[in-house]
């Protein structure tokens, strides 16, 4: 009993007394923003209680790529413009490979892909170039979504928010005063999700309870542009803005403006520890990354697209965009948003021919 109000007490500190549960509570250290990688093979394992103060083994996956922007003709800030320190080294190392390479292909023509937009013909080229090893489908898709500019250049702003299929990133902003309607409070939380999402969250954690017995815990969700802002601010002040930059978002550039998107995080029966970090070693994980999209949620930022996303693993985050889309691209066993977008160039994404 005692373990349980304690575990409660511990659940009411942390959402009464953290504006986000994420990096306030984060473990401290600057140099760590997240847990090294760690293997996935988890499903059944027994989760055993953290150790204290884990210590990251290795340097931030993200290395520095002494890139030039391959597009030269649309550029508004083509120059590497330092970002801080590590905000720079966050430009792409793009060249994880699935199938096809571009080596020795460059000359047959990219039209035969469905997704390809002629007026990118000329960044297609450089993009490819720049990352033979790359799949060529893969390579078009990010172009769409405007990759090979870099972060935080070239941004677009982003003209239907509220759309389902809202892409946003370092490179598609939200506006300022964009709120979504139709928020509301996950049922037994006093944090928010559009209605349909919070449906779909509290769907699909009735099903993690049914099947395995388990909570799924939600800890942060809708945010507004100022809130964003500040919670940055805190962080680069914190860490510097370029560490700030490998987990946290700038103001308009966060998924959780758009109402859609929850991290969940998981406690420790043993201590009552409310760690999210330790998520992807959760039977809720594993579970997750099975059936999530069978609610409409993926996993907005995986482990092994950490230089496509522009953020570390964030086993935590996960975005709604709906069980049609979440399905699809769970099949086409594509792996982050961005090439899913720039694949399908459906919603508001500016990357059909028309726009
Ligand atoms: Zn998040």
């Amino acid at each position: 009993m005692k373990r349980i109000v304690f575990a409660c007490a511990a659940l009411i500190f942390l959402l009464s007394s953290c504006s986000d549960i994420g990096f306030s509570i984060r473990y401290g250290a600057k140099t760590e923003p997240v847990l090294p990688p760690q293997s996935q093979e988890i499903k059944g394992a027994p989760v055993a209680p953290p150790k204290e103060a884990v210590k990251q083994t290795e340097p931030s996956p993200v290395t520095r790529e002494p890139e030039e922007t391959p597009n030269v003709d649309e550029a508004i800030e083509i120059s590497d413009e330092s970002l801080g320190e590590g905000g720079a080294s966050l430009i792409p190392d793009l060249s994880v490979t699935q199938g096809i390479s571009a080596g020795g292909e460059a000359d047959n023509s990219l039209a035969a892909f469905g997704h390809y937009i002629s007026k990118n013909e000329e960044r297609y080229r450089a993009f490819i170039e720049a990352y033979p090893d790359m799949a060529l489908t893969k390579a078009l898709a990010l172009v769409n979504v405007n990759a090979d500019y870099g972060y935080y250049k070239n941004i677009t702003q982003i003209a239907d928010p509220a759309e389902l299929l809202v892409f946003c990133n370092k490179n598609f902003q939200l506006p300022a005063d964009y709120i979504p309607e139709g928020l509301r409070n996950i049922a037994g939380y006093s944090i928010m999700l559009t209605d349909t999402a919070a449906t779909a969250f509290e769907d699909m954690a009735a099903a993690v309870k049914a099947e395995l017995g388990l909570k799924l815990i939600a800890i942060s969700a809708y945010r507004s542009f100022d809130y964003q802002k500040a919670l940055f601010a805190r962080y680069a002040k914190a860490d510097g803005e370029g560490v700030a930059e490998t987990y946290s978002a700038r103001a308009g550039h966060s998924e959780h403006q758009t109402g859609l998107t929850v991290d969940l995080l998981h406690m420790w029966p043993s201590t009552g520890s409310l760690r999210r970090e330790n998520f992807q070693n959760t039977e809720q994980y594993a579970w997750m990354l099975e059936h999530a999209h069978e609610y409409g949620f993926i996993l907005r930022y995986p482990e092994n697209d950490v230089s496509v996303t522009g953020y570390l693993f964030e086993p935590w985050h996960w975005r709604y965009i709906g069980v049609e889309d979440a399905t699809r691209m769970h099949e086409a066993e594509i792996t982050t948003f961005e090439e899913y977008t720039g694949t399908f160039y459906r919603g508001t994404t500016p990357v059909t021919e028309a726009g």
